[in-house]
């Protein structure tokens, strides 16, 4: 394979907590050096010019629904990779809610194999804590690991069940595997499709908000007795306080968020739209800010998606009956970028812990997350200065997003996957064919 030169890049690195302008040399799909400016014969390697640009460690989204098998006609492997890759991201975590479930090891060994085949980015499966994702018995989670299992989770479910939830804790412990939890009591929850804040102004039914609470408190105790455990999508105040106060007291607990839950607020639905249809709901404008908080102060760990994509039809039967969730793939990282780097709320270290770092150490990726010699050359290179409206032109086959329309500042140029320039300047690449740019 030859080498590739990134030049001129501001290069940042999490985990040596440095930011400098200089030059990553890459080799066989690995960063070979990083320096200040490496002399190169011309021809010798392939070379691209990052000056202005933003290098960071690959991006990783912890919370991806790829709905295959089962669910085709919204996404499919290949176009869920493919959206990640033009949005800025070099793994992706997918969860296990298809048709069928991913609860079986034959099942996600030949998933394995397929997306090894048809996508341009990394893709990691997390497997179903339980059979069916029903909530009744574990998987065979040892025989999981073994097929592949970056993770285990009944995302779409919490897991109900304490027994349940304590034995799924301490199985995964055992294992070393991470065990994430979609923290929603849903005996507290109800049918409810929005938060309680928007319900009387929508006339729609409420979502309890408690049955995120409840939830993740419960976690937390479970995880101080059984094993390390990480929280799903926090979008509630008192969730965010209560982690804090769980790391404080050094409980093995971490936590993501989305963009949308430090992006929107249950009043940025005018209308019974269901693109703004998702779980858990937009939440109060003091919850936006305390989850703005906890990324800033360290106690959310990391940014994700979850991507949700939904057929048009579907999303088209009223705020009531459309499905939930959102797609994320291609807004993620400029979200974060206007949202929290632009407006001062994180800087770029930070940024790159919680899209790079933070999700390659839960996800125990040993050789991601940084910028040094010897990890994989999964980088992810950023354009601060490129404004953009976002268009209903999505890489996803879904188009379920509540930010069509909404203008955003810095976006994703390039993505480089071991070592191979997958995307660029909005464009795929098949081959490395990148020469002097
Ligand atoms: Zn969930
Ligand atoms: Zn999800």
């Amino acid at each position: 394979m030859q080498s590739l030169l990134i030049k001129n890049g501001l290069l940042i690195d999490p985990a040596s907590k440095t930011e400098r302008k200089g030059d990553l040399l890459i080799k066989n799909g690995r960063i070979s050096a990083v320096g200040k400016r490496f002399a190169y014969a011309p021809g010798e390697m392939e070379i691209y010019d990052a000056s202005g640009m933003w290098v960071f460690p690959g991006f990783i989204d912890l919370h991806v629904h790829a709905r295959e098998p089962g669910g085709e006609a919204a996404e499919t492997l290949r176009t869920a990779a493919r959206a990640a890759a033009a949005g800025g991201i070099t793994s992706v975590l997918l969860m296990p809610n298809t048709r069928p479930p991913m609860d079986s090891p034959p099942l996600l060994r030949k998933f394995i194999i397929k997306a090894r085949h048809r996508c341009p980015v990394n893709v990691f499966f997390a497997a179903a804590a339980t059979a069916s994702r029903a909530g009744k018995k574990l998987s065979p989670l040892k025989k999981l690991k073994a097929a592949g299992a970056a993770a285990f989770t009944d995302d779409g479910a919490t897991l109900a069940g304490p027994a349940l939830l304590l034995s799924a804790l301490k199985a995964a412990k055992k294992l070393k595997i991470p065990l994430l939890d979609h923290p929603e009591d849903f005996a507290v929850a109800g049918k409810g499709v929005v938060d309680e804040s928007a319900a009387k102004r929508l006339k729609l039914p409420a979502i309890t908000r408690e049955a995120e609470i409840f939830a993740v408190l419960r976690d937390i105790f479970a995880a101080g007795s059984a094993g390390p455990i990480h929280l799903q999508h926090l979008s509630c105040a008192e969730s965010v306080a209560a982690v804090r106060a769980a790391k404080k007291r050094g409980l093995p607990v971490t936590a993501e968020t989305c963009p949308h839950y430090f992006s929107l607020s249950s009043g940025d639905i005018k209308q019974p739209n269901a693109d703004f249809k998702m779980k858990p709901p937009l939440r109060r404008e003091n919850d936006r800010l305390a989850v703005i908080r906890g990324l800033a102060d360290g106690t959310i760990d990391a940014i994700a998606s979850d991507h949700a994509p939904h057929r048009a039809a579907e999303k088209a039967l009223g705020f009531i009956k459309a499905p939930f969730g959102i797609i994320g793939l291609e807004t993620m990282v400029s979200l974060a970028l206007t949202e929290l780097v632009g407006k001062g709320r994180i800087n770029r270290l930070r940024l790159a812990e919680l899209l790079s770092l933070n999700p390659a150490r839960i996800l125990g990726l040993k050789t991601k997350g940084a910028l040094k010699k010897g990890f994989d050359a999964d980088l992810t290179i950023i354009d601060p200065l490129a404004v953009f409206t976002v268009k209903n032109a999505f890489f996803s086959k879904s188009s379920n997003s509540p930010f069509i329309g909404r203008r955003l500042r810095g976006r994703s140029e390039t993505v480089i996957v071991a070592g191979r320039l997958v995307f660029s300047g909005g464009r795929f690449f098949k081959l490395r064919a990148l020469r002097n740019m």
